[in-house]
This record gives structure tokens, C-alpha cells and sequence, in this order.
């Protein structure tokens, strides 16, 4: 195994990069921006998907499929839908090759320019409101609930790993309502949806809230949002859901009948969440030895590693380490038997801590003897000897994880309620956003120049306006004026 992670405390950033690339999540590609998501990190990437798929379908909706290229007068429709992306879009220009008058390159061929330019979907509304078009036509097509799985672009100039990427997977769903409240109620449920995946799944706290004017998707009359704290005090926006009003229907000339007979604009939501995912599961909850992966969504979620010298030892371990593996197996616990000669057992334990196996089960000759396992978890690096006798090894596993689930999600919870500061002075702002960071809960005047302000000064953005939270009048941090409510200004992702 090579030399350790370099430290969080030393370098946050460079241990971020170094994580990802050692414990064989993801790498850099040709194309700046651009990453390889390795076995190992998509096998994360597919639980995630596998149980968000499953809430999706729960709630009522279905996986459709719309292209990848979006005619670039469908973008233009949306006033400041296009204003928003125009900036980060890839537009496909020609549709051939040729090779150079000189026979040593390949080039564009002149000849081959398409009539109408194409965009790489950097968000599908668009092309998804040019087709509902032609699927509704009266209340009872209504509402229409459709997610997609897929990959977008966008242009992006400061880009990391998982969590800014210029191409990257996400789902959107894009859905279809008779009323303005049935909306609402729709942007909603989604929002909580990402919500319990984060905080049950990826053991995650979040805050829900709504996004100010100036970080509002662009096309949508709400943003709705989670945002997460991660372990260097920066805060992450993990999901949005968004109330499109009835601005997508009246671009697209998307009506309805209605029950009553009269004709109407269709009211609209989309929501998404991406592979940034991933960057928040490794930022939240890793340490200096590697990954910590929360039970629930790590691809194996036990390992078993043999200690022997002789083949008969080793024998004799795997019979029992099969037996464990089928009674684990009858839980749905995914077992990995590392029988591997290639390896000492001390690299093997590196190897699953640097990918965040959260329990590992070594067994010796002495254990053999005793009837007893080792087992370390990878969440707190403790270790306890089993006397098999006592357990059963099934019940003993899976309470086991649902502990590691619920001390993983503590400790974020915990961190997270110290790295959040109520705020009252400028000066205080000041201070704590140098000094801790975190989420700083303050009183803001509701202007967008204000907000600008307080960015420009300290990189500070307002990540949200919490739902759940007391009503309390007081006066903006920065301008003094009349404020009627708290909201969550952080350095962010
Ligand atoms: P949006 O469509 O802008 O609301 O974004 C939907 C989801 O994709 C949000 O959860 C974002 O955090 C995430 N996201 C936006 N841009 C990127 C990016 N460049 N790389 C990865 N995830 C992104």
C-alpha cells in the first residue's frame, strides 16, 4: 500500500483529491472537467440511484428517456432560462470530419454545418416542455409525473471531482399539474424525498429551505433546496426541486382543458440531484485513513479477511468464513471474503479502510481454536473479539451496521450543529466566517444587492432560507434594515 492520505487538517482540498483517487472512485479524463467514475465508485453511485429510483417510483412517478441535443431555438423560449445556461452551454456546429489537404489531420469539414446548431442538454426542461406539448391536452392527462436518468453538460470553469464536474450523471424529474398548489405540493414532497435519502442513506443532515432570488434556478419561480455542512466548514448544496410557475407551459404553449371546460396554462416542477452526491458522501463523513461509507450504501458492506500460514489454516478459515457468509447472506448483508494470496493481511485492512468497508471480521488459527472473529469498524476504528458461541453471527452484523448508520449520522449531525452560529453584529459575521466558518444563521433585508454585497466582501452566499425556523424579526447584518427572518449565509461549493 503507498504512503498515507495527506492530512484534512493540513490540506482539506488535496486529501479530497488524493481520497478519491486512491480508494478508486473516480479519476481525471482527457477532457478537462471530465471524469472517469471507476467500478468501485459507481457501484456507490448505483445504490444511491437503486434506492432514489425506488422513492421516486413510491411517490408516483416514471423513468422516461428525452435526448441528449436540444435545438437551440428550444433553449431561447425561456427568457432567463436561456440567460442562465447560455453561459456554460456545448453547442454542436458540424456533424463530420474530413481529413486535412495535406492528409496529417483530421478537420472539421466546412461543408457540414448543421442548419440549426444543437446544445448538449445542460438541463432538460426545454426539450421535455416541447414534447408535453403534444402529450397534454385536457385535465385528465394530468399530472404527469416523469423522471429521467441521464448525463448533462455544463461549461463549467472551476471544476472537482463529483462535486462541479462539466459532464455529469444526475436524475431530473419533470412534471405536469393542473393547479399552482398541486405544484407546490410537488416541489415539496421531491424536496423531502431528498431529504430522507440524505439523512437515512447517505447519513447526512440537511437543511431544508428555500433559495434567494439570486440563486434561484434559472426559468423557476421557487427554488427549493438541501444543503449540507461538510467537514472543512464549506457548505454543499446536495439537491434542488423547483416550482416552475407556469413559465415552461406558456413558453411551450402547453394548455389544458379544464374540467370546467376552460382552457389553461399547465403548471410545472423539475427536480434533481447528481453525481455531486458522491462528493458529499466522501466530504462529510471520511478521515484521514480513507473513506467512511454508511452501511446502507456501501457496496460491500463486510469484509472477511483469512490470517494464515499454512493452507491448511487457510482451509479451515474459509470453511468457517463461508459459514458466516451464508448466514450474513440470509440477512441481505453483502459479504466479501478476501482470499487473495497476493496481500499480507495488515495491507488488506489498509486497503478496506482507505474504502470504507464499514465492518471487517479477521480470522486466525487462534480464533479457530476459541470459535472467535476480530471484528473493527471502520467508523470509529474499534476493535472487539467475538466469541461466536454467544452471538448470532446475523443478529450480531446487522445490528452492528444499523449502529455504524446511526453513529455516522450523529457525528455529522453533531459537527454540523457546532459549525452552525447565530449571528447578530457585522463585525460577529466577519469574525466567524474567517475563524469557524460553518453556517452563520442571520438576519438579511430580503435584497439582492445586499446579498451581493456580503458575497463580494467575504464569499459568503445566502445557501438558504430554512423552512423549519421560528419567525423573528430583527435588522439585516449589513444594511441594518427591517428584517423578518433568519437565513443561512456559508462559503459554499
Ligand atoms: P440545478 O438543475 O442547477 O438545480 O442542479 C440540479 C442538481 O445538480 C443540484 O443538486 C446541483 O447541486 C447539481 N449540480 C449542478 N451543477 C453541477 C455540476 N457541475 N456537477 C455536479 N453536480 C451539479
Amino acid at each position: 500500500m503507498s504512503k498515507g492520505l495527506p492530512k484534512r487538517s493540513e490540506d482539506y482540498s488535496l486529501w479530497y483529491n488524493e481520497l478519491v483517487k486512491r480508494a478508486d472512485l473516480a479519476e481525471n479524463s482527457a477532457v478537462r472537467g471530465c471524469m472517469v467514475i471507476k467500478p468501485y465508485g459507481y457501484s456507490i453511485w448505483e445504490k444511491m440511484q437503486a434506492q432514489l429510483d425506488k422513492m421516486f417510483k413510491e411517490t408516483g412517478h416514471s423513468n422516461a428517456y428525452f435526448p441528449l441535443f436540444i435545438p437551440k431555438s428550444f433553449l431561447s423560449k425561456e427568457a432567463s432560462h436561456v440567460e442562465g445556461f447560455a453561459k456554460e452551454c456545448a453547442v454542436v456546429t458540424h456533424y463530420r470530419l474530413k481529413n486535412s489537404d495535406d492528409g496529417k489531420s483530421v478537420i472539421v469539414d466546412p461543408d457540414a454545418k448543421l442548419e440549426e446548431e444543437l446544445i448538449v442538454r445542460p438541463t432538460s426542461e426545454t426539450v421535455i416542455w416541447s414534447t408535453y406539448k403534444n402529450w397534454i391536452q385536457s385535465y385528465r392527462d394530468l399530472p404527469l409525473l416523469v423522471n429521467q436518468w441521464a448525463n448533462v453538460v455544463r461549461w463549467e470553469m472551476r471544476t472537482r471531482l463529483f462535486l462541479r464536474t462539466t459532464e455529469f450523471l444526475w436524475q431530473e424529474g419533470h412534471t405536469a399539474h393542473a393547479t399552482r398548489q398541486e405544484a407546490i405540493d410537488e416541489t415539496v414532497q421531491m424536496l423531502n424525498v431528498y431529504a430522507t435519502f440524505a439523512e437515512t442513506f447517505m447519513a447526512l443532515p440537511v437543511v431544508k429551505g428555500v433559495k434567494s432570488a439570486n440563486e434561484r434556478f434559472a426559468g423557476a419561480e421557487d427554488t427549493y433546496c438541501i444543503e449540507a455542512m461538510m467537514q472543512d466548514g464549506k457548505a454543499l448544496q446536495a439537491g434542488t426541486s423547483h416550482f416552475l410557475g407556469q413559465n415552461f407551459a406558456k413558453a411551450f404553449d402547453v394548455k389544458f382543458a379544464t374540467k370546467e371546460g376552460g382552457l389553461e396554462h399547465v403548471w410545472g416542477t423539475s427536480w434533481g440531484v447528481s453525481t455531486r452526491l458522491m462528493g458529499a458522501l466522501i466530504m462529510a463523513h471520511s478521515d484521514d485513513n480513507g473513506l467512511v461509507l454508511p452501511p446502507k450504501l456501501a457496496p460491500i458492506q463486510v469484509v472477511i479477511v483469512p490470517i494464515y500460514k499454512t493452507d491448511e489454516e487457510f482451509d479451515k478459515i474459509a470453511n468457517k468464513a463461508n459459514e458466516i457468509t451464508k448466514k450474513l447472506l440470509t440477512k441481505g448483508v453483502s459479504v466479501h471474503f478476501d482470499k487473495r494470496d497476493t496481500h499480507k493481511p495488515g495491507w488488506k485492512f489498509a486497503e478496506y479502510e482507505l474504502k470504507g468497508v464499514p465492518l471487517r471480521i479477521a480470522m486466525g488459527p487462534r480464533d479457530l481454536e476459541n470459535n472467535t472473529i476480530e471484528v473493527a469498524r471502520r467508523d470509529t476504528l474499534s476493535k472487539e473479539t467475538v466469541d461466536l458461541a454467544q452471538i448470532q453471527i446475523e443478529d450480531y452484523v446487522t445490528e452492528m451496521l444499523d449502529k455504524i448508520q446511526e453513529t455516522i449520522y450523529q457525528k455529522a449531525f453533531d459537527f454540523r450543529k457546532e459549525m452552525t452560529t447565530e449571528v447578530n453584529t457585522w463585525d460577529e459575521f466577519l469574525d466567524k466566517i474567517e475563524s469557524k466558518g460553518g453556517f452563520l444563521s442571520a438576519h438579511w433585508d430580503g435584497t439582492s444587492e445586499t446579498e451581493e454585497k456580503i458575497k463580494e466582501l467575504t464569499k459568503a452566499t445566502i445557501r438558504c432560507i430554512p423552512l423549519d425556523q421560528n419567525e423573528e424579526q430583527g435588522n439585516c447584518i449589513l444594511t441594518g434594515n427591517p428584517s423578518s427572518g433568519r437565513v443561512l449565509f456559508a462559503r459554499a461549493y
